[in-house]
């Protein structure tokens, strides 16, 4: 019976460094092929250059190397790229590189399809077939620095987890890509230029504050009020506002960093005076700013973008009440890459 290989990139530098020591070699063996498969994101074996030749084939009958790769890359009018990325067992998985005058920024996927059932959102059509490894999280963040390099002749600037999947239903693996792109002996990013996102898991945002993240919240809110939060993020029921906002004051208690809410205005859904003050009352709470994010249909059903009289009065009530506001045009439209449509139609 063939036995399956193991994922290499599963192990840590310590369980490399054991495995060589194990076959007789020296621990530092270990060291090098480490740093062969994440500083240098070596996608075979064969591209060790400085391990013999019977290292190598003895790494090849002992494990593989479950890289992504890239099957498909769309360049938006805008300069927005957009990457379907094919994991080990064929599933596909989106991310995308934003490019502004200054900043390549990547939006990374952390899940196969998502676990929840976000009413406006591509993704969640897919249902959640399964998590991220880290190194299938850490290869897509590998992909957009070479196109930034390539294409934009500078370095990816910052990450964002906004792609497809809640990030933190899939907490540990997220965690073990960001260490592998903070630390030196991956990407050597700072966590200061990266952003969790997430639809508003209580628990886990606590949680986040205890293990001491160095990175940035956000959150999807859309709505300060439950029955209109529930309506278009049916999971707000088991996950009501006051349990968002008790874990929210708990995480800037713990981090004192500030929080970053995103917020899309719907026609005829949230767009009211109601709607503006409860989400003013709601940033009373926290230290935060927000993301007017502007919105991309995804079919011609119940979700359109509120016009702009009603946008700008939300951004004129924010701003009068002394909250930091900002406005996120869309990108990437023009080949399914913006906000709430990633889904794999390419
Ligand atoms: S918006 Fe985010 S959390 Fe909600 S269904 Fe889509 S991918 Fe999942």
């Amino acid at each position: 019976m063939a036995t399956v290989k193991k994922d290499i990139r599963a192990l840590t530098k310590e369980q490399l460094r054991d495995f060589f020591v194990k076959q007789g070699d020296k621990a530092f063996r270990g060291n090098q092929v480490y740093e062969w498969l994440w500083q240098k994101s070596a996608h075979t074996f064969e591209d060790m250059t400085n391990i013999s030749k019977e290292t190598r084939q003895m790494l090849e009958d002992n494990f593989v190397i479950n890289h992504i790769k890239v099957d498909t890359m769309q360049r938006s009018n805008d300069g927005t790229i957009k990457n379907a990325v094919r994991l080990h067992d064929g599933l596909i998985v989106e991310s995308v590189l934003i490019p502004t005058a200054t900043r390549s920024t990547a939006c990374v996927s952390s899940q196969v399809g998502c676990s929840l059932d976000c009413k406006f959102c591509a993704t969640a059509r897919l249902k959640r077939m399964r998590n991220l490894n880290p190194d299938e999280i850490y290869d897509q963040v590998v992909a957009i620095d070479n196109e930034s390099r390539l294409y934009f002749n500078r370095p990816l600037s910052n990450i964002v987890f906004m792609g497809m999947g809640e990030p933190l239903m899939n907490y540990n693996n997220v965690l073990k890509a960001i260490d592998k792109i903070t630390s030196d002996e991956g990407l050597g990013m700072s966590p200061k230029r990266i952003t969790v996102s997430t639809s508003g898991v209580p628990k886990m945002i606590k949680k986040m504050a205890d293990d001491a993240v160095k990175f940035n919240l956000a959150v999807s809110l859309h709505s300060a009020i439950d029955e209109v939060r529930t309506s278009i993020m049916p999971f707000n029921d088991n996950f009501p506002l006051d349990d968002l906002r008790e874990s929210l004051e708990y995480w800037y208690q713990k981090t004192k960093r500030k929080i970053s809410y995103e917020y899309v205005v719907w026609k005829g859904i949230n767009d009211s005076q109601k709607d503006i003050d409860a989400l003013v009352n709601f940033c009373k709470y926290v230290p935060c700013k927000v993301n007017i994010i502007e919105y991309n249909p995804i079919d011609d059903g119940e979700f359109q973008q509120a016009n702009n009289e009603a946008l700008e009065h939300y951004i004129n009530t924010l701003e009068k009440n002394r909250i930091v506001v900002n406005v996120r045009r869309s990108r990437g439209k023009d080949i399914d890459a913006a906000c709430g449509q990633l889904a794999n139609k390419s």
